[in-house]
């Protein structure tokens, strides 16, 4: 089954603005789906409405495949900003968030160590934000959604605010790590370059309003090798 299914959305905000309207997407695990569209077409409202953060006006959002009623302790949220703490160094950045859930502290650490290590920055624990370059700074964000054991990744334009080099890095680290992980992976972009290397599954969606016009798998779903 489906880890999250969206079926007939409609997203009208208070101001009138209609973002979704007739939007379906059925997400499997171990998927990397690219949410793939013009600015403004809706992608972060789906991403809102999968992560809890939102409520549809119209349609639902479910959890096929489980029983858990709270879903939001299973999502780890990539904004486009990091939004690390400019006063907390590294691991305590990380830390936050496993504290607001109630991870032990030995726990924590060592779910920390695991995740910076796997993004590469097992040297900078002790370091704060503003000694770290924008890539290395992206990092710490996506480490800090890893020490969550996320079943699911929402990741919302990560890499838009860096420059080619860094992205390009990035993006072979991302792959890597889905390989590792096995996690499964919601990216938004509005790169096609991006969602045709990072993902198996390329969901495009049109604007007003914002819904599914194609959806394209590859021959060989999962991270290429
Ligand atoms: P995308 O991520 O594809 O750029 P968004 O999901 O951010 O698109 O926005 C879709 C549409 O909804 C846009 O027209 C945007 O201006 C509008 N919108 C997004 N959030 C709000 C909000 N909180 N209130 C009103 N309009 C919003
Ligand atoms: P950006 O491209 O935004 O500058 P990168 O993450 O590619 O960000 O890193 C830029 C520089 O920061 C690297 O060239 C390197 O000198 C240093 N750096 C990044 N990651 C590490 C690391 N894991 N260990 C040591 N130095 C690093």
């Amino acid at each position: 089954p489906a880890l999250v299914s969206l079926r007939e959305i409609t997203k009208i905000f208070s101001n009138g603005v209609t973002a979704l309207a007739g939007f379906d997407l059925d997400v499997f695990p171990g998927e990397f789906v690219s949410l793939l569209g013009p600015s403004g077409c809706g992608k972060s409202t789906v991403l809102r409405l999968i992560a809890d953060l939102a409520q549809p006006t119209d349609g639902s959002v479910t959890w096929p495949g489980s029983t858990d009623d709270d879903h939001r302790g299973e999502i780890g949220f990539v904004f486009q900003d990091p939004t690390l703490m400019p006063w907390a160094n590294v691991a305590d950045n990380a830390w936050l968030p496993l504290r607001l859930r109630g991870v032990s502290k030995r726990d924590a650490r060592d779910r920390i160590a695991e995740s910076l290590a796997l993004v590469g920055l097992s040297d900078f624990a002790k370091a704060y934000p503003r000694e770290l370059s924008g890539g290395m700074r992206m990092r710490v964000s996506i480490a800090r959604a890893l020490s969550l054991k996320p079943r699911l990744l929402l990741m919302d334009e990560p890499f838009a605010a860096l420059d080619e080099i860094a992205r390009f890095r990035l993006n072979d680290d991302l792959l890597r790590l889905q390989g590792d992980l096995h996690c499964t992976i919601v990216f938004v972009t509005h790169s096609v370059y991006e969602s045709a290397y990072l993902s198996s599954r390329i969901a495009v969606m049109s604007s007003r309003p914002g819904r599914v016009v194609a959806d394209i798998r590859g021959e060989a779903p999962g991270p290429r090798s």
